[in-house]
């Protein structure tokens, strides 16, 4: 090639990447997930993104503390070994059934990723975590959204197969509603489905029931969990995903080869030993839950009955909108969603319950300012 052909060449890219064809159609067409707001600095209470208001466990920070007086020279075992045996003492799964995570965000991204191809169909339900429509799109997937009936059941077509359905997610607790279907219903769905569902237990360890024992009585049931909620550690990135193993074999092709970093591993599999600290931790959120339902309620709100550590809470009267907005000046941040064919509403996080009775007061007198105005 000559040197005026290449510099032609050149001039030619260049007019083409001007046109903006540097991405995939799919990426450019999307808007992307937005995280709930994380301000910085101090002042402001969190009760947006369903993080734990109490600290972790002791033996976390010590657990890192230890790895990095090994140093940081090696790289990471890559499955995170410590952690798939503190989970086969802890839940009773063996090693290889298990796949760690950088995030069970990652854990979803990975399994998406393994099974639905350009084109083909993911099923979540609506309303739920819309994180799942992104995956969908930044595979070039299709995604199908099937309705909640009015009691946050979901009918048979939730079921039914579908054109060329390849993975179904249902998070259980459901968020925004904190609702959970029962583990034999989760079994039905998953025996009709011609796919694998994903049983998405972020937040299993504040509800009374789980999916856990049904990964071993059918091969399409996997089900992810996360150390951010539960366990209060958001900001260390860990989830993980259970499944039988000729399964997990093959979704380890997909995953980053050092997807977990050895801090996260041997934080997390700390986090997951310390029992006792689960169970204080949860005690006092569950308490904390059925003040803020009582409160809300008290108030004139609908609020669902959760089994998450949050709560979601309509009104019949009530714009909501401006009541978070009074909230964030106040410095108390919860996630205001609208979706659009359902309802918008507030899903509160629990926090402390010094935090969760101010919230409560503050909804009080912003109400009754309102009702004045009339
Ligand atoms: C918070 C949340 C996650 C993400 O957990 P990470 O481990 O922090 O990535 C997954 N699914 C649902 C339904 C969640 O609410």
């Amino acid at each position: 090639m000559s040197k005026a052909q290449r510099s032609e060449s050149t001039a030619q890219d260049s007019q083409v990447k001007a046109q903006g064809s540097y991405f995939r159609p799919e990426i450019e067409a999307m808007t992307g997930y937005v995280p709930g707001e994380q301000p910085r600095g101090g002042g402001v209470v969190k009760l947006n993104t369903n993080e734990n208001p109490y600290p972790a466990s002791p033996k976390v920070a010590e657990a890192i503390r230890e790895t990095l007086d090994r140093g940081l020279g090696r790289y990471p075992n890559s499955m995170g070994q410590p952690f798939r045996e503190a989970a086969a003492e802890v839940l009773g799964v063996p090693p290889n059934w298990v796949l760690c995570g950088n995030g069970s965000d990652d854990i979803l991204t990975i399994v998406t990723r393994a099974f639905v191809g350009p084109g083909q169909l993911l099923r979540l339900p609506y309303p739920s975590y819309i994180l799942y429509k992104t995956l969908a799109q930044l595979q070039g997937a299709r995604s199908e959204e099937v309705r909640f009936d009015a009691n946050w059941a979901l009918g048979d077509d939730f079921a039914a197969a579908g054109d060329d359905l390849r993975l179904v997610f249902l998070p259980n607790p459901n968020s925004p509603s904190g609702t959970v279907l029962p583990p034999e219903r989760i079994l039905e769905i998953a025996r009709q489905l011609p796919c694998p569902l994903l049983v998405d237990e972020a937040y299993a360890d504040f509800a009374e029931t789980n999916c856990m024992h049904l990964v071993e009585q059918e091969e399409k049931i996997l089900v992810s969990r996360t150390m951010s909620k539960s366990y209060a550690l958001a900001g260390l990135r860990f989830g993980y995903v259970v499944g039988q193993p000729h399964i997990i074999e093959q979704l380890v092709k997909v995953k980053d080869s050092y997807n977990c970093d050895a801090l996260a591993i041997a934080g997390a599999a700390a986090a997951l030993r310390d029992r006792e600290w689960l169970a204080e931790n949860r005690a006092k959120i569950l308490a904390t839950r059925q003040r803020l339902t009582d409160g809300m309620r008290q108030l004139g709100f609908v609020t669902v009955d959760s089994q998450a550590n949050f709560t979601w809470n309509t009104h019949p009267e009530q714009p909501l909108q401006p009541l978070y907005e009074g909230l964030k000046q106040h410095g108390f941040l919860v996630r205001y969603m609208n979706y659009p064919g359902w309802s918008d509403g507030l899903r509160i996080s629990v926090g402390t319950d010094e935090q969760i009775e101010t919230v409560l007061q503050l909804l009080e007198g912003m109400l009754e300012s309102q009702a004045a105005d009339y």
